[in-house]
């Protein structure tokens, strides 16, 4: 990425993104327009403009006709001029997708995991970030986004531990940039999904969401007015490790004892399956065993929703564990607590993912910095 050469590059930098995020959310949109919108003086978006038509990241498109005024030329974002790459970590797999400017996907690419070691796994996801960008040379890799199930701490870049890959306290992105000669951005896999809802859909702008991530393992990401809430330390939406029962006494991979991770998440009802002798069974091989998984996620995500106030909750099911009976209980579970009359319910969204909805969400993380003041100072 480019370094910034004093104050004056900075406001020109600030300025830039301001325009590229009304572009964004009202394109195709008149200079005009622009200008009221940023407050910034007619002059300096003409200036803005012509600079990020050169570099293609905005395009001029359609004619609008005012009112009476002459006819202007509207501003759309480019399609070719930068890519960023999101990456869905499992533990089996590399899945990468390019986006442009747009959001648009222009590319994928899988690739096998030999090994989760992070050496290892950091070495795939060049290998696969090469093949997808093959023949796109042209365009300018502006960063790479991984999602990763398990407790992130996006801005130190650590993965602070994740059950599925067997990863304490890894510092993936320094490890993964230095390999890449690219920004790397990590999330998990809930705030990977929260991502990829938030950037390109103006309804959500401002608005108050819980996202729940149920998979291997589980997360949830608290969106609070438009942005994802990280709290204090980092690693804020980490209800899988709350604890659900006083003494069951079942160890969960993250060293406490009783966490809901243990009950609901697929990791922890494999293990449950396997210790009742059917470890070599499907998820949902035992009814009562994947009732009480639901009834209990059912419950905690009403909590945090009773806690939090969102106006919409959005249950994101990974492929391992889109069953049918577990979103049907986990609904129900979640529509009882809100039967009386005190607490408004949110509107409740259940979802099954595949591995682009997290490449996409990662994938946004990185591009949201184009539009963002605050965020490009960390890019
Ligand atoms: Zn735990």
């Amino acid at each position: 990425m480019k370094t910034r050469a004093g104050s004056k590059a900075l406001i020109r930098e600030i300025n830039e993104a301001l325009v590229l995020d009304v572009v964004r959310a009202q394109r195709p949109v008149a200079r005009a327009r622009i200008a009221s919108e940023t407050g910034l003086s007619p002059a300096t978006v003409t200036g803005i403009t012509a600079k990020l038509v050169q570099a293609g990241l905005l395009i001029e498109t359609d004619v609008a006709r005012g009112t009476g005024g002459r006819p202007a030329r509207l501003l759309d974002l480019g399609r070719g001029a930068v890519l960023a790459a999101g990456v869905r970590l499992s533990t089996s797999e590399v899945f990468v997708l390019l986006v442009n400017l747009r959001g648009e996907v222009v590319a994928s690419h899988r690739e096998p995991l030999t090994s989760v070691r992070p050496e290892d796994v950091g070495e795939s996801i060049a290998r696969a970030v090469r093949a997808a960008s093959a023949g796109r040379e042209s365009a300018t890799l502006i960063g790479v986004g991984v999602a990763i199930s398990g407790v992130v701490d996006q801005a130190s870049g650590e993965v602070r531990h994740s059950g599925s890959l067997g990863w304490a306290h890894v510092p993936f992105q320094a490890q993964l940039s230095s390999r890449l000669q690219a920004p790397v951005v990590i999330d998990s896999y809930a705030n990977s999904v929260a991502s990829g809802l938030l950037l390109f859909d103006g309804r959500l702008a401002g608005r108050d969401l819980l996202v729940f991530s149920v998979g291997p393992s589980l997360g949830a990401s608290v969106v609070v007015q438009g942005g994802i809430h990280r709290g204090f330390s980092g690693a804020a939406g980490g209800f899988a490790h709350a604890r659900v029962e006083a003494g069951a006494r079942r160890p969960c991979h993250c060293g406490a004892l009783d966490c809901l991770e243990t009950w609901s998440s697929g990791w922890g009802i494999q293990r449950e399956l396997g210790r009742r002798g059917h470890g070599d069974q499907r998820l949902d091989a035992d009814a009562a065993l994947l009732g009480e998984a639901g009834d209990r996620l059912g419950v905690a995500m009403a909590n945090a929703a009773k806690m939090f106030g969102p106006e919409r909750v959005v249950v994101a099911f990974t492929p391992e564990m889109n069953l049918p009976e577990l979103a049907a209980r986990v609904e129900r579970v979640f529509r009882r607590q809100y039967e009386h009359e005190n607490t408004p319910a949110p509107d409740l969204e259940l979802t099954a993912t595949d591995p682009s909805t997290h490449g996409r969400g990662a994938a946004y993380t990185v591009l949201a910095r184009m539009f963002t003041v605050g965020a490009t100072e960390q890019a």
